[in-house]
């Protein structure tokens, strides 16, 4: 692989075909992490030797933040992630690999025993954020969250800090869920961001901050379901509201309505999508399901469960049928994907400037 170019990182990029492309950015974030294993090994040692006080700086965390210039976040993985690697060096390893990142090992570790580590790092390989937290809720679990509603203290409106615009609720927030623990540094005031964590296999603690108009819908539907939820359960009244709209939504938008007849929609037919009978919709929704079916040269599935539009296997314009063998569920990514596939990109180039009305072509790249 030849140097990466040092002025204009993203210029001669351009010029790339997609698949020399892609190429470049495995190897480019292979380098990457064996640079980041690297850093963290230069970082415990460094911590182990407190050269941090030579540079008139009280801990390693503050060396890494005012001296070096890392977030306060990166500091935290590295130095974890660090500390953790000079009790067991198959750490460093496993993070020049790619096989576990920063986030994976700071969640792991404390978990970690002579006994268990080598099987809990085996199956942490490779996993995502929530399979980590799925797994550190089964090395450890917790017991179920009581349901709460809490009201959080008003924000005093006369010194509002500067940097909370964008904070999505404010002031007379209310709270639903279980409070966090009393270690974390999010002031009261400012809404914290949802969270869904799992406490122990199955079993999740689901948090978020709701308007008081929500909290009056709450309180009617409590009302209104007592016969089904007597104690006003705010997680089964929860689940039985949203097992309703999904239901609905899924029957609006596959035909995935189990009770009576389903209605098929136009509204939320993509301009691609072509007539396919509701009962097939159903079917098509049911067997795949509700997951998109691309699959990448290497056997693995597209994770997607959103935007979900139906794909012609044999294309429409070819006389493919809106049949059940013919008919697969696909994200839109991956539904263009295939359809410039079938039809050639620059056709549906044009078939898009015209549904959307402006030139995808000739905008400039972002
Ligand atoms: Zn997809």
């Amino acid at each position: 692989m030849a140097d990466p170019p040092h002025s204009n990182l993203a210029g001669p990029l351009r010029a790339l075909s997609d698949d020399e492309l892609l190429g470049r950015l495995s190897d480019v974030l292979r380098q990457a992490r064996r640079v980041e294993a690297e850093v963290v090994a230069h970082v415990g040692e460094v911590d182990a030797r407190r050269l941090y006080a030579r540079e008139a700086t009280p801990s390693m965390f503050a060396y890494c933040t005012d001296v070096l210039q890392m977030s306060e976040h990166e500091a935290y993985l590295r130095i974890t992630v660090a500390r953790a690697a000079r009790e067991r060096p198959v750490l460093l390893i496993m993070l020049r690999e790619g096989r576990l990142h920063l986030s994976a090992i700071a969640k792991l570790s404390p978990h970690l025993t002579d006994d268990n580590h080598l099987s809990v790092l085996a199956r942490a390989s490779g996993r995502s954020k929530r399979e980590i937290q799925e797994l550190v809720a089964e090395l450890e679990p917790r017991p179920d969250a009581p349901p709460t509603v809490r009201k959080l203290p008003e924000r005093r409106a006369a010194n509002p800090p500067p940097t909370t615009v964008a904070a999505p609720a404010q002031g007379n927030g209310i709270e639903l869920g279980q409070p966090p623990a009393p270690a974390a540094s999010v002031p009261e005031c400012v809404a914290r961001p949802a969270t869904v964590e799992p406490l122990s296999p199955a079993r999740y603690r689901v948090q978020f901050t709701a308007s008081v108009a929500f909290r009056e819908k709450i309180e009617r539907l409590q009302e209104l379901m007592r016969a089904s939820v007597p104690d006003g359960d705010l997680a089964r009244l929860l689940e039985q509201a949203v097992t309703e709209k999904l239901a609905r939504l899924e029957a609006k938008r596959f035909g995935a309505s189990r009770s009576g007849p389903a209605r098929h929609s136009r509204v939320e037919a993509p301009p691609l999508q072509r007539y396919i009978p509701a009962a097939v919709r159903r079917a098509v929704y049911d067997r795949d399901r509700g997951r998109c079916r691309f699959v990448d040269d290497e056997g693995r599935r597209c994770r997607s469960r959103t935007r979900l539009e139906f794909h012609h296997v044999h294309p429409f314009a070819r006389g493919g049928r809106g049949s059940l063998e013919n008919i697969r569920l696909m994200c839109r990514a991956h539904n263009s994907l295939a359809a410039e596939r079938d039809y050639g990109a620059g056709h549906m180039a044009r078939v898009r400037r015209t549904a959307s009305g402006e030139g995808l072509v000739s905008r400039p790249p972002p």
